[in-house]
């Protein structure tokens, strides 16, 4: 067990609405809404028609080349559409599926070995996409192209107000997660695997210790992190937990280590051990304008409006988010599908646009950046239109964690500055081109 200092943010938690609610299974919907671009890179391309007959686990959807992953059915039913509906990632082609009612599921074929070349091939037959938010397709990490990887960084931390997918996944499928991480050790023949959670998460820690124990695991570790945010970019995690740092540019496996969400390890092991390809998810439903906040297993592509209605509906005014309310981003339309990066929808009471005022020069930003960039200097730069000033101030680097919006009394929207002065700065680059 390994302990690390603090850094970045105290924000509150906001956890104990649903932090105890053991995941539940979602009802079966009528029908399901498909996006067949549920990931960073090419949509999957269609391989199904209108009236065909699908089972639970039936490719609907085949990976371009380049990075792309599979896109499979979440029920068993009829293809009743192929068309666009808008998504968490805009307007995009949608399989809608209507329910047979039957539950017929078409599972993988069992693997015969497991080696790198099988491991990473298993994952993209079965459609995985990192879990933590950006939908990056797993198996694309996991082809490690002869580059020697020596760790394993799982990501159990969190961070985000409100979530707790993670956290009851990692309670209820301890075993299941161990066993992932020790084929994965195997397969890649790596050094050391370390689980990363926070420090409150007590009764996580200790079932990881006594499985560890139990099963004699050798070289897995629980990594515990501050309570403080953020914990969970994947950069700033591999840097606390091994000492290593990644520069601009460089992804994890180019520096010699694995890293994933404990939810896409929870995903990979229902691919490798059971066969099944990536049809459903944990999501966590919750706020202080839901009545019953859960913890739903949910088929992808079911509505938004169907999980607040599970959860008994919304109360009074609201505005709902896609993830938590430092990452998350608010939207409204209730028909939206949920897809395979959704990991919490969060009812917070109506936000308003806050009151701004001028900078009152207290540096809170600054302080509390965890990648040590100056945020009121870049959003200066955005508004005073300096927008090549983005490379003096390495503004590409930022995360996007939203902490120098949050400690700023001046409600200045730091963020949204920010990511402008990125955008800006990109058009301006590809206009060169
Ligand atoms: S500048 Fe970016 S990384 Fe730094 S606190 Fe703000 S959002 Fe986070
Ligand atoms: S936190 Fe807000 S008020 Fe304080 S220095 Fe930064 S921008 Fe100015």
């Amino acid at each position: 067990m390994w302990k690390f200092k603090p850094k970045g943010a105290e924000i509150p938690k906001y956890k104990d609405h649903t932090k105890n609610l053991p995941i539940e299974r979602a009802d079966s919907p009528a029908q399901v809404v498909i996006p067949l671009g549920m990931h960073i890179g090419k949509p999957a391309k269609a391989v199904v028609d209108e009236k065909d007959k699908v089972k639970k686990g039936s490719v609907i959807g085949e990976a371009e080349d380049g990075v792309s992953t599979n896109v499979h059915a979440t029920i068993s039913g009829t293809v009743i559409a192929i068309e666009e509906r808008n998504t968490f990632r805009g307007e995009q082609l949608c399989v809608i599926i209507e329910n047979d009612g039957t539950g017929e599921e078409k599972t993988l074929d069992p693997l015969e070995s497991i080696d790198e070349e099988t491991f990473s091939a298993r994952l993209e037959e079965a459609g995985i996409t990192g879990k933590g938010g950006a939908g990056f397709p797993t198996a694309v990490k996991y082809k490690t192209e002869a580059k020697k990887v020596g760790y394993l960084v799982v990501n159990g931390t969190e961070c985000e107000p409100y979530s707790t997918t993670d956290y009851r996944v990692m309670l209820e499928y301890t075993e299941e997660i161990l066993a992932v991480i020790a084929k994965i050790m195997d397969v890649y023949t790596l050094e050391e695997a370390h689980i990363a959670v926070e420090d409150h998460m007590d009764d996580v820690i200790a079932r990881f210790e006594q499985f560890i124990q139990e099963k004699e695991y050798a070289s897995i570790y629980v990594s515990i992190l501050p309570s403080t945010y953020p914990q969970g970019h994947a950069g700033l995690q591999i840097r606390q937990v091994l000492g290593i740092e990644i520069e601009t540019g460089q992804r994890s496996g180019d520096v010699g280590v694995l890293q994933s969400n404990v939810s896409t390890i929870k995903a990979m092991y229902d691919a490798i051990f059971s066969n099944r390809p990536f049809t459903e998810r944990v999501i966590t439903v919750t706020g202080p304008r839901l009545s019953s906040p859960k913890n739903l297993l949910v088929p992808l592509g079911v509505s938004v409006q169907s999980l607040l209605d599970q959860c008994g509906g919304l109360t009074g005014e609201y505005t709902l988010i896609n993830g938590g309310p430092m990452m998350g981003k608010a939207f409204e339309n209730l028909d939206i599908p949920v897809d395979k990066d959704t990991t919490t929808i969060t009812a917070l009471d109506k936000m308003e646009e806050p009151a701004r005022s001028a900078c009152i020069r207290c540096a809170k930003c600054i302080e509390n950046c965890p990648v040590r960039i100056q945020p009121i200097h870049i959003s200066n730069a955005y508004e005073n239109g300096e927008y090549e000033k983005a490379v003096s101030l390495k503004s590409d680097i930022c995360i996007s964690c939203g902490v120098c919006t949050f400690s700023c009394p001046a409600r200045i929207p730091l963020l949204d500055n920010i990511q402008k002065l990125n955008e800006k700065w990109k058009e301006m680059q590809d206009a060169k081109e």
